[in-house]
């Protein structure tokens, strides 16, 4: 269905950080499918866990215990705040296992309590709840009456948040960098701030991780670079390096409150999607997630550089390698001549182009972004 703006490009086959067209025009991938590949295309290793899994058990459901789900599971809450996993199938579904899960555990504390605020620029998925729960109207336009229960306060404003809590205020959700926002990165308090008051009001805080998790920003999850943890977390993007799978984490005491029969999902956490994600996490190591840190550093530094030689560059932002740039007049420009010159982009709106390359992206791939972007912008690199 007419649901996307495609580029006129028909991807084949890639390998690393770079793809090829059904012309065999090669790209380097900057886009990753938006924060999902975090080896590149056809990583060999995980190419292997994939066909090998397949070779011996795709699928079972949920009724029964399958190995991979469980090393994963293992994996997640050794390397987390959290307990408990729950697995899906995509980050819209995560969030929506977290308002279920919010929701039953606050009526736990006051069965008067249900609302939960978000933040303006959030983006929290496309599905009825985590649409309602995304603070952008241009998204609802058209799908009311939402569901009920979600109240919007400015990211990063700390006051406006205290102000909008009250006597049915559940929980509070946010991404800790916004990404379809255009990689809006808060305060370094802020997050902490929000920690405090939620605990003093029994509030849950929930984080939407699906695009900040898995590496993205230098370090497993963006939590981790704010001093405080979340109660529920929700991961998806980066966590299945393209094999769609999503995940719902939570402290033991709030993943109590669903039972069997609360909350399913058929193919969520299957064998392969399970194999897939563990072939990814395993080489998610602190040396490969400081590498991450440095070459985000870098390609930052890089861009900032290159904002001080034109006016067409009008903010740098980012973390690890989440990186975005506010552009003038337009972002579909920059990304439509940077894709003629083999680079591929995205963006956030119609002034901010996001870069989101591989995690495994080398600096001379960089480099070579960057002197297409010189370019693309008539600047001397
Ligand atoms: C992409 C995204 C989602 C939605 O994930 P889907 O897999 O497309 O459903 C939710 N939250 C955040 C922060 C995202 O970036």
């Amino acid at each position: 269905m007419p649901t996307y703006a495609r580029f006129p490009i028909v991807l084949t086959k890639g390998s690393g950080a770079f793809v090829s067209d059904i012309d065999g025009k090669k790209y380097l991938d900057f886009v990753s499918g938006i924060a999902v590949n975090a080896f590149g295309h056809a990583d060999a290793k995980q190419a292997l866990a994939i066909s090998r899994q397949a070779k011996s058990l795709l699928h079972v459901s949920n009724l029964y215990y399958n190995v991979p789900q469980i090393m994963l599971a293992e994996w997640l809450t050794a390397h987390s705040f959290a307990d408990r996993v729950f697995f899906c199938n995509s980050g819209a579904e995560a969030n929506e296992g977290a308002i279920k899960l919010a929701r039953r555990f606050a009526k736990t504390i006051d069965p008067n309590r249900f609302e939960i605020i978000t933040a303006e620029g959030s983006f929290h998925g496309r599905t009825l709840a985590a649409l309602a729960a995304t603070g952008q109207e241009k998204y609802h336009k058209g799908f009311e009456p939402l569901p009920a229960g979600f109240k919007y306060v400015p990211f990063n404003d700390i006051a406006a948040l205290e102000k909008e809590i009250g006597p049915n205020t559940a929980a509070v959700l946010l991404e800790p960098i916004q990404g379809e926002g255009g990689v809006r990165v808060p305060d370094s308090d802020y997050l902490a701030k929000v920690r405090a008051l939620c605990d003093r009001h029994r509030l849950l805080l929930i984080l939407d991780e699906v695009q900040t998790g898995m590496g993205r920003t230098g370090t497993l999850f963006a939590y981790e670079q704010t001093g405080i943890a979340p109660d529920i977390m929700t991961l998806a993007k980066g966590l299945g390096g393209g094999f769609p799978i999503g995940a719902l984490l939570a402290k033991e005491a709030v993943a109590q409150v669903f039972t069997p029969g609360t909350h399913a999902s058929t193919f969520g956490g299957n064998p392969l999607a399970s194999a897939a994600a563990l072939a990814i996490v395993k080489r998610l190591t602190p040396a490969f997630l400081k590498g991450v840190k440095k070459k985000g550093d870098l390609l930052i530094k890089k861009l900032t550089a290159l904002q001080r030689k034109t006016d067409r560059i009008k903010s740098v932002r980012g973390m690890g390698l989440l990186i975005a740039l506010d552009i003038q007049p337009t972002a579909i420009e920059v990304i439509e001549k940077a894709q003629k010159k083999g680079l591929l982009l995205s963006k956030t709106s119609e002034q901010t182009v996001r870069l989101t390359p591989p995690l495994s992206v080398h600096l001379e791939q960089i480099n070579r972004a960057v002197s297409i972007l010189a370019e693309v912008l008539d600047v001397k690199a």
